[in-house]
């Protein structure tokens, strides 16, 4: 019996994690949730799995759901000190990181000192945080598993062989919404044609980064951090079919690939029973029936934020924290049609360009210029 606590319970990883606890109530069990500010929800899985403690960010909020589970032995508690109890609260194995952005990373810093195992979706905390987090892995020496599909594909490609046998990490993206469309097509993009990913159900950040490309670009850097491998040596491989979720390449020239169905359960369930498995009725990918596998280079020029990224994490230090910042915020103004879909990548290049790089000694480094960057993103979309 592996004990969870999940923070970012009530988005599109959090629920799929419940899902995968409710079909296998032998293998999970549920002791603390936190979530931003969806309350309903939470109240309802409250109720389902029966967690000890329960967050919420927003304080009003926290005080409504109090009033709500009154009569219940369920804690509640609010804000950055509600997050740090579901981080480290006693008795919890293995800790899902699932928040939105990069909210969180005194929280995943505090759960590795508690020596807690950690899943983590949020791929922003490593792309901003990547040193710092691996420093700590180390010393306290847990688990880390990632739950990104391509991510989780590459960890079990990795397995049983010597890291020092990895040539080059090739990360398959499905190329979103817009992969066929002209540059001109590109211009009159709408928000809801953005939202329509033709592979995956995601949360709104994600499916927008997907269409721009950017979530590919922020998995690259990922990848650097989490398997210790120069930029240069990781290729990103459009795949259509969203089969294959990644490949390693081995000095010796072999190539090895992960497959299974588009459903984030598989790499949930991975990084929560890693390094044991259990058995799943999950479906299995119908190899005859999918018939034909394929695969293109991708178009940097049409999907300028993936050439964003690579740049950014070739330069490394602060600007990887300058781009997840700025993208952040562009895609949030995009999400409020405050801007076109096309100004996103425009804006992220302008706030890089207008970056001095300095090297990350500490977290308040990384909040300082998380914050600069912000605020220059935030003056370009008004403006
Ligand atoms: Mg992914």
């Amino acid at each position: 019996m592996v004990n969870l606590s999940i923070l970012g319970s009530t988005g599109s990883i959090g629920k799929s994690t419940l899902d995968v606890v409710k079909k296998h109530p032998s293998s999970f069990k549920v002791i603390a949730l936190a979530v931003k500010n969806n309350i309903k929800d939470l109240e309802k899985q409250a109720r389902v799995f029966r967690p000890k403690l329960v967050s919420v960010w927003d304080q009003v909020k926290s005080e409504q759901l109090k009033r709500c589970l009154k009569g219940t032995k369920i804690k509640v508690l609010s804000g950055e000190n509600g997050l740090l109890n579901v981080a480290t609260i006693e008795n919890s194995d293995r800790v899902v990181f699932a928040l939105s952005g990069t909210q969180g990373l005194g929280a995943l810093l505090e759960a590795i000192r508690n020596k807690k195992d950690i899943a983590i979706a949020n791929k922003e905390l490593i792309v901003i945080a990547g040193h710092i987090i691996k420093k700590a892995i180390l010393k306290y020496n847990v688990k880390f598993v990632p739950i990104d599909s391509e991510h989780s594909a590459i960890f079990q490609c990795l397995e049983g062989n010597k890291r020092k046998y990895l040539k080059r990490i090739i990360i398959t993206a499905s190329g979103g919404p817009f992969i066929d469309c002209t540059k001109r097509q590109l211009e009159k993009v709408k928000l809801k044609d953005a939202l329509n990913h033709p592979r995956w159900k995601m949360g709104k950040k994600i499916t927008i980064d997907s269409a721009t490309m950017m979530n590919k670009g922020l998995e690259v850097i990922e990848a650097s951090h989490l398997y210790d491998i120069n930029i240069n040596n990781i290729d990103v491989v459009i795949h259509r079919e969203s089969i294959i979720h990644s490949l390693v390449e081995l000095i010796d020239g072999s190539l090895m690939a992960q497959l299974s169905m588009t459903d984030m359960r598989f790499p949930i369930i991975y990084a929560l029973t890693y390094p044991e498995r259990i058995a799943t009725k999950f479906s299995r990918p119908d190899l005859v029936n999918t018939g034909k596998l394929s695969f293109e280079a991708p178009n940097f020029k049409k999907f300028p934020c993936l050439g964003l990224a690579y740049s950014a994490g070739k330069t490394g230090c602060t600007m990887p924290i300058v781009l997840n910042a700025a993208n952040e915020i562009a895609v949030d103004s995009f999400l409020h049609k405050k801007v076109s879909f096309l100004k996103i990548p425009s804006i992220i290049k302008a706030v890089m360009k207008k970056h001095p790089v300095k090297k990350i000694y500490s977290s308040e480094d990384i909040y300082k210029i998380d914050s600069w960057a912000r605020g220059e993103a935030l003056k370009l979309c008004l403006a």
